[in-house]
């Protein structure tokens, strides 16, 4: 179905484990050669590439910070030194990083917050933006980059959370000026905004918590990884989505209708 990601050079932030990995996975079994990324390289991940590599694909990974501008420059150029260029960026590193009620939230928090969501996603993408358009101009294929909304950037975000819902909202906003400005460059951007996903991101939750959180769920549960990666591969694939830019696909169970 996705024929044409076959050997598409993939760039996915935030991916050592959750959606990311999920999404990673699913890339190299259709073939893609796949760049994984986390703050730090997990004592598995010599094995969790062993495994993407027998699905078909070929796959690294890079650690870097991407809370700082130098090292989202230093992933791409690692990526690209390794892969040869960029063909699709995936910009899924993000988090609540904690919750903190309004009054109070100091400037470390704030920059935590903003630096993990806003500005990896903008240097990155800054970063790949020759590489993207490179791409299209080589292929004559349109280059991909696909971000990660969420439904808090369209409600506002849970107790706390408000600066990480806003972060959300800038993400789903600053696209539109990117498919403004950049659709002459051969890259169409969408995103795949998650509803509530059964990772890490939700440790903090007990059973009861859960059970509040499924009973608001139309499908009345949480989403799993691996439900998520197909939406990545849908805006990734020239054939599926060649004439889909600017749109926000949310993969929530029906939690949220926009
Ligand atoms: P997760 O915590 O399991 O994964 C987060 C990933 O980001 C990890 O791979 C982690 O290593 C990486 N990361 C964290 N800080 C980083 C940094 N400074 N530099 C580089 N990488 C870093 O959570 P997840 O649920 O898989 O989240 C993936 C994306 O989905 C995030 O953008 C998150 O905001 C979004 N999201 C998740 C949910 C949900 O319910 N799980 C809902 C809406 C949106």
């Amino acid at each position: 179905m996705f024929a044409d990601l076959k050997n598409r050079r993939v760039l996915i932030t935030g991916s050592s484990q959750g959606i990311g990995l999920a999404v990673a996975k699913a890339f190299a079994a259709a073939g893609a050669h796949v760049g994984l990324n986390g703050r730090r390289r997990p004592d598995d991940m010599e094995a969790t590439l062993g495994t993407m590599g027998a699905a078909g694909g070929e796959a690294e990974f890079f650690a870097a910070d991407l809370s700082s501008t130098e090292q989202c420059r230093s992933l791409v150029e690692a990526f690209v030194a390794r892969f040869g260029g960029i063909d699709v960026l995936i910009n899924n590193a993000g988090g609540l990083v904690g919750r903190t009620p309004l009054a109070e939230i100091d400037d470390g928090f704030y920059d935590a917050v903003m630096d993990l969501n806003v500005r990896s996603t903008l240097m990155v993408t800054r970063f790949a933006l020759p590489h993207l358009q490179a791409s299209a101009a080589q292929s004559g294929q349109s280059a991909s980059v696909i971000s990660v909304g969420s439904i808090a950037g369209y409600t506002g975000g849970g107790p706390g959370a408000s600066l990480y819902g806003a972060a959300k909202a800038w993400i789903h906003n600053v696209q539109k000026n990117w498919v403004n400005f950049h659709t002459k460059d051969g890259i169409r951007f969408n995103i795949v905004s998650p509803g509530t996903f059964d990772t890490a991101f939700h440790a903090d939750k007990d059973e009861a918590a859960r059970a509040r959180v499924s009973a608001g769920i139309p499908m009345g549960r949480f989403g799993r990884p691996e439900e998520a990666a197909p939406a990545f591969l849908f805006f990734a694939s020239n054939m599926a989505s060649g004439y889909v830019t600017g749109q926000i696909l949310d993969v929530n169970g029906g939690q949220y209708m926009p």
